[in-house]
Parts: structure tokens; C-alpha cells; sequence
């Protein structure tokens, strides 16, 4: 090696040192492309070139940077040449060098040599992770410098630098895409989960799962059905469909082409060029995907997506709709569970509402004869004959409370029990209540005591539902009040709410007691609950009632000391001044 050849040798390793290492230092993908291209030029000293790599969707080369022509031209007729030549040296990896084109027979017929007067060319495979994932492309005209063996060496060396400074960049922004998709695919499945969950309503969870699979994917229209048995075996119910308009559902058997290997393979089905008696909900289209929703690992319905457009659904659509299935099948579970409850709760509704009315008819019968045996109008009565009518008019009144209740519940519960929301002075209903159980309470020689406070004392409720609230807490007070304690009911007027407290000296309640308080048919196992007459089923309808009247029920307790019972009711100002 002479003198100024190993001058030049020195200063392009110097100048492939200098480009070398300012590779890597970014990780976007065009910065890294544009050093990359720069750096070609100046260390080959080629008047144009380019690179391409291969597209992982598509696998095929694609244009991705180039200097001193643009992609168009790349692209065009007259450099078919060089893109067979990248092409060539992408596909077999070797590189090609040639110092005139327009002799070498592998280019001198082409249009693109003779047109551009084209002498060199050079081409590198890009080589990273033991694969080739393109390939650059220099070359001059006849005038200017001609390649040589050295400058193919050179540029293969850079190649296999700069390849895996785009490989490591092109890493990096689709770690960083699906990053950002994950990301944001959670965000939305938070929103999906929070409208899928926000409705209890099996129709609305169905077709919120397929606004959604629609929105986010590139479908054009889809459908959503549950399998459902029918007299001819199970079938799918297309409850939602966006090209049906108000149509009733469609069934399509179990045995539908599209349905059928769905349930047979147990997982998502795409398919290409669908016509329309093929297709699951009677559309042609050019592509249509259908995937399973499971419940534990049962196929339980289908989404189907379809498009006109060939190629729109993308792998990563499929597996979105599948993570958009499995939310959507908690959420069909729950509404199916619901309108299950739902159901039964009709069934129970109205089993009760016929047996209190059923039973109310012999009641009032057996209790208006035995008024009558007892009033000696049918015959004088022995001692021992009024003791047993007493019990016969116990008993009744016990049965009679539980028929009230359990109707009062029920009515509550369906939303049937009406409110005759009203302005009056609470003050008056409690003396009312407060007058019917003297007689009650000096039979136990306890106190009855009103206390009302200042201010305005008119509340806006149902007197009549407020009455009944009021008569079953002073009862509770009166029945677990031991004889000679103190019931005293307070009424306190605060800024929007009129308070009402029934406080007494009795029994008390257990801590244990006090979370099962509000429960239907919850009572105290004690002796002194147990001896008085009920069926656990006035606090809990108390409590439905208050709240009903837009007030609150709570209460304070200490087992053996006494207990309070308080309730508010919107004032009656209050609600005046908000109309
Ligand atoms: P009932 O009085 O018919 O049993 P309630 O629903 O009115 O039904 O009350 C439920 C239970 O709460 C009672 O059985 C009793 O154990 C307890 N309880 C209610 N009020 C009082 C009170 N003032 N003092 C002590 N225990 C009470």
C-alpha cells in the first residue's frame, strides 16, 4: 500500500468512525434513517442513493430514505434496475458492485443505465439479529467517481453498523407503539368496563359491546347475539344487529356454517369474502371476523365484525374484540344474573300479593264472628269460652299485623306503594301517635313524654306513611320497655330536615343485634324480645318508608341501658323554597 493510498485509507476508517458513532445515539426511526443516509453519501462519495426495508406487515421492500432523488422517481419505471438490484441483494444477501454498468452485462440493456448514463453501483444487504431486513442502493454517472472493491468493503462495514442502529430504533418505536396502544387500549377498556358495567340491562350491555368493537376497529357494521335453546336445539339470537334497524332479533341455527365452526374450534373465525347467505347476519362482505364470548370456557354468543374492505381487520382488531369479549361476557353474566334476581323477585312479589289478599277475605270473617260470639250476642259465654275467644282474638291480631306487613313490604319493594306527599306540622302527628299509646303505656307504668324544640316543625311527606312509621317505633319502645322506664319522643326542627327521636329506658341491643337490626324477620334471641308479639318486620319497613320521604332512620343502643330510634323528613320550607 503506497503512501497517499493509506492517506485516503485513514481518513474514510476515520470518517466511518465519525459516522459510526453518532449512530445509536437516537432511537427515532427517521433521525436514525437520515443519519444513515447521509453517512452513505459521504462515505462512498455516490451522487444518489437509497435504502429500503422490508415491511414486517406486508414483507415487502419499501423506500424509507433516500438522497438526491425522490421517492417517486425510486418508485418509477426508470429505476426498475435499481430496485431489482436492492432487490437481488436484499433477497440472497450478497452485495453488488459494479464499476461500469454500461458494460456489465447484468445492467447494460436497462433503461435506467443508459437513460442515466449510470456507470457504478453499489448495493449492501442490511443484516441485524441474523436476518436481513433490507438493503442501500448508491450509485454515480459516468463522470463523476466510479466504486471499487474498497468502497463495497467500506460500505458493507457501515451497513452492518447502521443496520442494527435501525433495527434497534425500529425495535424501540414498536415497543414504544405498543406500549402507547396498550396503554391506551387500557384507558378505553376502563371506559368500556365502566359502560358495560353501568347497565343492568342485558340488551344495553349487548349492544355497548358492539358500539365499542365497531369504534375500534375498522369494521364497517357487526352483530351481537347470545346462543339461546329453541325447540330445534341451540341457536344464536342476534339481539344486536347495526344494519337490522328495528327488526325483531334473527336466529341463525347452531348449524350456520359461520356459527358452527366457531363452536367446534372454540375460538375467534375469520373469514374472507363472505356472501351473503353465507354470512352470519345476512351481509356480503370482504372480510368478517366472529368471535366467541365464553363463560367459563363456555361459548355463551358471538360477536361479528364485517368489512367491504378487504385486509381491514388486523390481526391486533382480533385480539382486541377478544379482550373486549371476555369484559363483555362478566358483564352479560351479571345482567343475566340480575334480570334472574329480577325475576324471582316478581315471582315472589306477587305470590305474596295474592296470599295476603287471599287470606285477608277468611280473616275478616273469623274476626267479625268471633267479635260477634264474643259480644254474648249469640248465647251467653262461660269464663273458660271468653278466655279461649281471647286467644282466637290474639292470634288473629298477630296474623293480622303480618298480613299488614308483609303487604306493606311488598308494596314498597315493586315500587307500588304510593306516597301522598303533603305540608304538614309533624308536632301533630306525633301528639296523635303519642295519645293512642297512653292507655298502652300505663298498663306498664312507664312515662310517655313529648319534647319539641324551637323553630318550624313542618315537614313535606305522607302524614299517614309518617304515622306509621312513628306508631311502630313508640311500639317497639312501649314492648321492649320493661315496666316503670320512660319513653320520650323529641322533635327537633334542623336547617333542611325535621328531626324525630323516639328515645326509651329498655331492654337495649347487642352490638351483634345492631348490624341485623334493619333485616326482614330479624329478631333478639332475648326471652324479653321473644314474649312480645311480632315478626320482625316493622323496623325494616320503617326504614324503607323514611327513605322513601327522602329522609334517613338511625339509631344508638346499649344492650341493657335503652335505646333511640331517630328519623328525619325534608322541612316542609325546604321544599317550598326548592320549588
Ligand atoms: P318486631 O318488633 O316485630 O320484632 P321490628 O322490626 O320492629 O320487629 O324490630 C326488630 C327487632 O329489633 C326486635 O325484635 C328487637 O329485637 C329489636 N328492637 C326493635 N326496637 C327495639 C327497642 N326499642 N329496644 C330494644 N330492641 C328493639
Amino acid at each position: 500500500m503506497n503512501e497517499p493510498t493509506n492517506n485516503i485509507e485513514q481518513a474514510r476508517l476515520a470518517a466511518l468512525y465519525q459516522v459510526s458513532s453518532q449512530l445509536g445515539a437516537s432511537l427515532d426511526l427517521s433521525e436514525v434513517l437520515n443519519q444513515v443516509m447521509d453517512a452513505i453519501i459521504l462515505l462512498t462519495g455516490a451522487e444518489r442513493g437509497f435504502l429500503m426495508l422490508f415491511d414486517d406487515l406486508t414483507g415487502r421492500l419499501r423506500t424509507e430514505a433516500a438522497r438526491n432523488v425522490d421517492r417517486e422517481t425510486i418508485e418509477g419505471e426508470s429505476m426498475q434496475i435499481s430496485r431489482t438490484v436492492l432487490q437481488r441483494a436484499a433477497t440472497t444477501g450478497d452485495p453488488i458492485l459494479t464499476s461500469n454498468a454500461q458494460e456489465d452485462e447484468r445492467f447494460s440493456d436497462q433503461q435506467s443505465v443508459i437513460g442515466y448514463q449510470l456507470r457504478s453501483i453499489m448495493c449492501v444487504p442490511l443484516r441485524a439479529r441474523a436476518r436481513i431486513i433490507g438493503a442501500v442502493y448508491v450509485d454515480n454517472r459516468l463522470y463523476s467517481g466510479v466504486f471499487k472493491e474498497a468502497d463495497l468493503e467500506l460500505l458493507g462495514t457501515f451497513a452492518n453498523q447502521a443496520a442494527i442502529a435501525i433495527d434497534n430504533a425500529r425495535l424501540f418505536t414498536q415497543t414504544d407503539h405498543a406500549l402507547a396502544r396498550r396503554v391506551e387500549e387500557l384507558t378505553v377498556f376502563q371506559q368500556i368496563d365502566q359502560q358495560l358495567n353501568k347497565s343492568l340491562e342485558l340488551n344495553q350491555v349487548l349492544s355497548s359491546a358492539l358500539t365499542w368493537a365497531i369504534a375500534l376497529t375498522t369494521a364497517d357494521s357487526g352483530s351481537i347475539g347470545l346462543l339461546v335453546e329453541t325447540e330445534t336445539g341451540p341457536a344464536l339470537r342476534l339481539s344486536v344487529n347495526t344494519s337490522a334497524g328495528g327488526e325483531p332479533p334473527r336466529m341463525a341455527p347452531a348449524d350456520h356454517p359461520v356459527l358452527a365452526q366457531v363452536l367446534q374450534e372454540e375460538r375467534s373465525v375469520y373469514l374472507e369474502q363472505v356472501s351473503e347467505a353465507e354470512s352470519l347476519d345476512g351481509r356480503a362482505a370482504a372480510v368478517q371476523l366472529a368471535v366467541p364470548i365464553k363463560r367459563d370456557g363456555l361459548i355463551t354468543g358471538l360477536i361479528t365484525l364485517e368489512s367491504r374492505t378487504p385486509q381491514a381487520i388486523s390481526d391486533e382488531d382480533i385480539a382486541f374484540v377478544e379482550r373486549l369479549a371476555d369484559r363483555a361476557a362478566v358483564a352479560i353474566k351479571n345482567a343475566r344474573l340480575y334480570e334472574d334476581i329480577h325475576a324471582a323477585n316478581k315471582a315472589k312479589s306477587d305470590f305474596i300479593s295474592v296470599v295476603t289478599h287471599e287470606l285477608r277475605l277468611p280473616m275478616t270473617s273469623i274476626k267479625g264472628y268471633t267479635d260477634l260470639i264474643m259480644s254474648g250476642m249469640s248465647g251467653e259465654l262461660n269464663e273458660q269460652q271468653k278466655q279461649f275467644l281471647g286467644v282466637i282474638k290474639r292470634n288473629l291480631d298477630r296474623m293480622s299485623v303480618l298480613i299488614r306487613d308483609l303487604s306493606d313490604i311488598n308494596r314498597i319493594e315493586s315500587g307500588r306503594m304510593q306516597f301522598e306527599v303533603g305540608a304538614f306540622d309533624v308536632r301533630d302527628v306525633v301528639m296523635e301517635v303519642v295519645e293512642s299509646f297512653q292507655e298502652q303505656a300505663a298498663t306498664k307504668s312507664q312515662t310517655l313524654r313529648v319534647e319539641i324544640g324551637e323553630g318550624d316543625t313542618a315537614v313535606s311527606a305522607d302524614s299517614r306513611r309518617v304515622s306509621q312509621v312513628l306508631t311502630n317505633l313508640v311500639s317497639n319502645a312501649n314492648k321492649y320497655t320493661p315496666p316503670h322506664g320512660d319513653i320520650l319522643i323529641q322533635v327537633q326542627p334542623q336547617a333542611a330536615f325535621v328531626q324525630v327521636a323516639v328515645c326509651d329506658t329498655g331492654i337495649g341491643i347487642s352490638e351483634e343485634n345492631q348490624a341485623q337490626l334493619f333485616n326482614q324477620f330479624f329478631r333478639a334471641e332475648d326471652a324479653a324480645v321473644r314474649e312480645q308479639v311480632g315478626w320482625g318486620l316493622g323496623l325494616s319497613i320503617v326504614k324503607k318508608m323514611v327513605e322513601a320521604q327522602g329522609g334517613e332512620i338511625w339509631f344508638q343502643s346499649t344492650f341493657g341501658e335503652g335505646s333511640t330510634f331517630a328519623f328525619t323528613l325534608p322541612s316542609a320550607n325546604i321544599t317550598r323554597e326548592l320549588e
